[in-house]
């Protein structure tokens, strides 16, 4: 059976903000299989902010896409037809060929996974890199211990989301977030358990962080940079821990960005600063999807998805993602 396969590509790479005219939707036949692969009917995409720094002709530390060819990224399908006794038919696999309807890969590039204990697409969310990542900025690169107090950007986010209610259960005192807009900031409290909210767009952050914990944070777990790493160093309280996730506010920048001028407050608090890189961590997928899938089902982690239909759509699921359009994990359904 022949199948045709919509795919996307990257068309240019984008300076500044990328935007539509950055994609091209294509069509082609796929491949036979050979043997000890599987063809993968793709039912779900994610697309995730890393995507940008991938958008460059330059080599940093994950590879480029190339131009007039199909992008990649995480995905889950269903097996649909499979020459490997690994994997049979009707699986449900994650893979890394995402932007695109069928994959066709090894066998050794799939993971199956068990739909019956969390919904397919938890596995690119909360089951998947994202949660592993709040995971693992709060147990391994800056523990949250009994009684700290815990600030998050971009809490409203995918990783935010997650990393949120973990501090709480971890034992913080007290949960503040950072989102862009009075609405999302508002969904924080209401929805996803954090005390205080900060909408960054009414006002400094500084100022506002101040307010939320006069008397500093203990743990910040950094998925902005500039102005939020600035802020988060100044209110942190001795012997305080930072997570460095991300810097989105930096992703677009055609210049290079100056780090924060106060990052000698570390040494006089006692202070750590720690990057992280979650591939470095997949070895703690058992124990992450062991913990989390149980608090889906018993409902004490609340999840959230912002969904675009198809794959024509999924360029500007990136690019709403990008600019705040989503609240919790961005996916496509194809
Ligand atoms: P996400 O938070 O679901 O989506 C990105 C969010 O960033 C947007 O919703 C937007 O929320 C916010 N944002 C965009 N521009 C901003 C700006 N200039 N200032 C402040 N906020 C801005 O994405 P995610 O997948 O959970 O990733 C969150 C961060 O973690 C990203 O920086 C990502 O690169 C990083 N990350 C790192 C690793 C790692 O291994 N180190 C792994 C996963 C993710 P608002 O509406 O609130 O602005």
């Amino acid at each position: 059976m022949s199948y045709t396969n919509r795919e996307i590509q990257l068309a240019a790479y984008p300076v500044g903000e990328p935007g539509p005219q950055n994609f091209e939707l294509i069509s082609s036949e796929v491949p036979d299989l050979a043997e000890g692969q599987v063809l993968v009917r793709n039912t779900w995409m994610s697309v995730d902010p890393y995507m940008r720094e991938r958008m460059h002709d330059a080599e940093s530390y994950l590879p480029s896409f190339q131009l007039n060819a199909v992008m990649d990224g995480s995905a889950i399908g269903e097996v649909v037809a499979s020459l490997s006794s690994d994997i049979p038919v009707g699986a449900t696999v994650v893979h890394f060929l995402g932007w695109r309807e069928y994959a066709v890969l090894d066998a050794a590039a799939a993971t199956v996974v068990d739909i019956t204990l969390a919904r397919a697409e938890d596995y690119l969310g909360a089951l998947g890199t994202t949660g592993l990542t709040a995971y693992t900025a709060l147990t391994e690169i800056a523990p949250v211990r009994q009684g700290d107090i815990v600030f998050i950007s971009a809490a409203a986010g995918a990783v935010g989301s997650v990393a949120g209610q973990l501090a709480r259960k971890f034992g913080a005192s007290k949960v503040i977030g950072s989102a862009g807009g009075s609405l999302k900031a508002k969904r924080l409290v209401t929805d996803f358990g954090f005390d205080t909210a900060i909408d960054y767009r009414a006002g400094s952050v500084a100022e506002q962080l101040a307010e939320a914990a006069p008397d500093g944070i203990d743990v910040y777990v950094d998925h902005v940079g500039g102005d939020h790493l600035l802020a988060a160093i100044d209110a942190l309280r001795s012997g305080g821990r930072i997570a460095l996730v991300g810097a989105i506010s930096s992703y677009n920048a055609t210049e290079p960005v100056p780090g924060p001028s106060n990052l000698f407050e570390l040494a006089a608090k006692d202070a750590t600063l720690r990057g992280m890189l979650i591939n470095s961590y997949f070895h703690l997928f058992p124990e992450w999807i062991g913990k989390a899938a149980g608090w889906l089902a018993d409902g004490s982690l609340h999840t959230e998805t912002t969904v675009a239909e198809g794959i024509g759509q999924a360029p500007q699921a990136f690019l709403d993602l990008m600019n705040g359009g989503n609240v919790g994990k961005m996916l496509v359904r194809l």
